[in-house]
């Protein structure tokens, strides 16, 4: 309670174009080890790179999403450092004029800022053969696939404006969506397209100078990167509670110990004998390029979010569950033109709302890869099985029951509701017949209840209910 946390995020994600960012080589998944690559991005000596534009176009497209200015004149910097899994034994990085500087983007409440967005490529990829659970530490020898090598990647790095782990897990996922919605990364964790590494420091409660920070390397899942973050703040604490100080350190989270492992105290500028890349030139863009780019922006979640409160009178809650995935978000839309076909329709969108956010949620969740648009469940059918709903043809219960039947048996909601004898009795005199009997045939609840043991009200709407097959509206 003492200590404020501070958190910045640098996130990696590859973009989706078909070539790679200085070659011709195709930047598809996987592979046979070694086959997706040619001399540019293997480094054999004399080849020369040649800058992909489709990067350029998506990287300006991220900057302006994410509300950046975008640099017109640039170039590409060389970052020195020898790995294996780096043939050139530098990195082909933006590190002076990154394409994008100053965006925001809104999480929860909170504006973050982006201190900026460049391009840069990424590295191949390491394979550790004879240790455990395939890490260098106790690994008899290391194999080295350049597959990746050369792949686009966008680097995004936020000041430090996030506050929770929490916080940091829900910037990561709204950075996920607004890229998704641009079309320019499948943003896959498992597949190492979306990577982040968080930064945390704590400072004392009411002051204002930073605390020394760490640094967790490539949390690759929104989970790990929220319990990495949540364990170092409280290792920090705890260092700093005893009166000790906090190095600069770059850490590894390994999920499984649940605890912070150092890799190497912090690197600098220097270590890296930055210098502008020669092998490129800068290039200038024109304002009819990024106003271009603009043009073709499509609508983004929280414009999405936005239209769904205004247009359909949905909460904010509610439209912002929907536009967490562009499925369903479409899928609203749809059903919402067809609703909005006939007068009135309006009425259903909070329904159908409820009917996504809930049932076609968990469906999706439950059935992992899913995709809403394979599935049985088409605009019509939904609205048909909201309108059951709203006109009491069938109670909430049993529109659960159809909605399983729709995705289970591919039949349309009124031959579900026609075939199960499912309808609704709402007619209040045919109810209240029952209730009569109901109440002749128990005296002695009848009795308790009129001593004051209200709870048997339950047994007696259980026995109506009983009496009329499940089907007397509650
Ligand atoms: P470095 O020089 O270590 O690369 P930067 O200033 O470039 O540090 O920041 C890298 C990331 O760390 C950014 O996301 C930034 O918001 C974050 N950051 C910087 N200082 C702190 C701090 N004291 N506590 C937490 N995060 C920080
Ligand atoms: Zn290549
Ligand atoms: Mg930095």
């Amino acid at each position: 309670m003492n200590w404020e946390t501070v958190i910045g995020l640098e996130t990696h994600v590859e973009l989706a174009t078909k070539s790679k960012i200085f070659c011709a080589c195709t930047t598809a998944f996987g592979g046979a080890p070694n086959t997706h690559c040619c001399p540019v991005c293997t480094g054999m000596p004399g080849a020369l790179p040649v800058l992909n534009g489709k990067v350029v176009e998506y990287a300006v497209r991220a900057a302006l999403a994410l509300g950046c200015t975008v640099t017109r004149y640039s170039r590409f910097d060389r970052k020195n450092y020898f790995y294996p899994d780096l043939p050139k034994a530098y990195q082909i990085s933006q590190l002076y004029l990154p394409i994008g500087r100053d965006g925001t983007v809104e999480v929860g409440g909170r504006t973050v800022g982006i201190h900026e967005l460049h391009m840069e490529e990424d590295a191949g990829k390491m394979v550790h053969i004879g240790g455990g659970e395939g890490r260098i530490a106790g690994a008899t020898h290391s194999l080295v696939d350049y597959n990746r090598a050369g792949t686009p990647l966008t680097e995004l790095v936020t000041e430090p404006d996030l506050r929770t782990p929490e916080e940091a897990r829900l910037f990561m996922q709204k950075l996920r969506q607004i890229y998704l919605a641009l079309g320019i990364s499948d943003c896959s964790m498992e597949e190492g397209s979306l990577r982040c590494d968080g930064n945390v420091s704590l400072r004392r409660r009411g002051t204002t100078a930073f605390g020394t920070k760490t640094e967790l390397k490539n949390m690759n899942s929104f989970k790990n990167l929220h319990d990495g973050l949540a364990y170092e703040i409280c290792r920090q604490a705890e260092v700093l509670e005893e009166g000790g100080v906090i190095y600069q350190e770059t850490c590894h989270w390994d999920p499984s110990a649940k605890r912070t492992i150092v890799m190497r105290v912090k690197e600098t500028a220097d270590d890296y004998r930055l210098f502008p890349e020669p092998d490129l030139a800068p290039y200038d863009l024109t304002d009819e390029f990024i106003e271009g780019v603009r043009a073709k922006l499509p609508e983004l979640p929280d414009q999405k979010a936005a239209r769904f409160a205004a247009d359909f009178g949905l909460t904010s809650y509610d439209a912002r569950h929907l536009v967490e995935h562009r499925a369903t978000a479409d899928f609203f839309d749809e059903c919402m033109a067809l609703a909005n076909a006939e007068a009135d329709g309006g009425k259903f969108a909070k329904p159908l709302a409820n009917l996504i956010i809930n049932d076609v949620a968990a469906w999706l969740n439950a059935h992992e890869g899913g995709a809403l648009a394979d599935t049985p469940l088409t605009a019509a059918r939904a609205l048909s099985l909201v309108k059951l709903l709203a006109s009491d043809a069938i109670s909430s219960k049993q529109a659960k029951e159809v909605f399983s039947a729709i995705m289970d048996e591919d039949a349309d909601p009124e031959a579900i509701v026609e075939a199960c004898g499912m309808k609704q009795v709402s007619d209040t005199g045919a109810i209240e017949a029952v209730v009569d009997e109901v109440i002749a045939a128990n005296p002695d609840e009848v009795a308790r209840y009129r001593d004051g043991n209200t709870k048997v009200i339950g047994f007696f709407v259980g026995q109506c209910m009983k009496a009329m097959r499940g089907q007397g509206n509650p």
